[in-house]
């Protein structure tokens, strides 16, 4: 199986970019982010706070997470519910982050992303995934941007949608997630000794997209 990990910060845009690769080469897309967004909002609607480690455990573990596959996109579900939507939310996407710490989640996601890989070819994306997951991936990339680049694009997006924000605001939220996802004792985001660095900052997805393939067929 050819395995492709991309790490990087929140808003470097992985999802976007690894969803173009997979087509391309007719590879899985592995959105972990999504697994674990899944966890938070199990919790969320239990009214669990992040903070209530034993809480959030117990409820993880008994909750099952499945991934699936409409006309080439992944579908996420919880307990056979589809939420791809609503794990998209900014609130959800600051309680993951904030439950992501705790190990023996991570383990519940960690042994279900190997498995996928080990039976697909796979373009993965998040966090961990060329440090913990896939330390064998075949490629691995670094993708990056500044946060004031991250928050613009999130910005753009979140108008387009037609949602009211404010561009400092969501900087700040976005320099928190990083903090936070770079710091923390268990699989910390940091990009692997193998892994190529590419910083999106003054390119394109096309330009993204096609550093990627180019480098997968080296
Ligand atoms: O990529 P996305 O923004 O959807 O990820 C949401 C959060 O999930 C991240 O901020 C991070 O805390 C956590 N995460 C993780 N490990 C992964 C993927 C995501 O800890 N492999």
């Amino acid at each position: 199986m050819f395995n492709i990990a991309i790490d990087g910060p929140a808003g470097a845009g992985k999802s976007t970019i690894a969803k173009i690769v997979a087509k391309k080469l007719e590879y899985i897309y592995v959105d972990t982010g999504a697994m674990y967004r899944t966890l938070a909002l199990a919790c969320f609607r239990d009214g669990i706070t992040a903070d209530d480690e034993a809480a959030v455990v117990k409820k993880c573990e008994s909750v099952e997470v499945t991934l699936g596959y409409e006309n080439g996109t992944q579908k996420v579900y919880l307990n056979g519910e589809d939420v791809s939507s609503e794990i998209r939310k900014e609130e959800i996407g600051n309680m993951t982050s904030a439950i992501a710490v705790y190990a023996p989640l991570r383990e519940l996601m960690v042994s279900m992303q190997r498995k996928i890989a080990a039976e697909n070819n796979v373009v993965m994306d998040g966090r961990d995934i060329g440090t913990v997951v896939l330390p064998n991936a075949d490629l691995k990339v670094y993708l990056t941007a500044s946060a004031r680049t991250r928050a613009e694009r999130r910005y753009k997006e979140l108008v387009e949608k037609g949602q009211d924000c404010d561009i400092d605001a969501i900087e700040a939220d976005i320099k928190d997630r990083d903090y936070r996802d770079m710091n923390r004792e268990i699989a910390p985001l940091k990009q692997a000794e193998d892994a190529e660095l590419v910083d999106s900052s003054n390119m394109d997805i096309d330009q993204v997209v096609e550093t990627i393939i180019k480098l997968a067929e080296k």
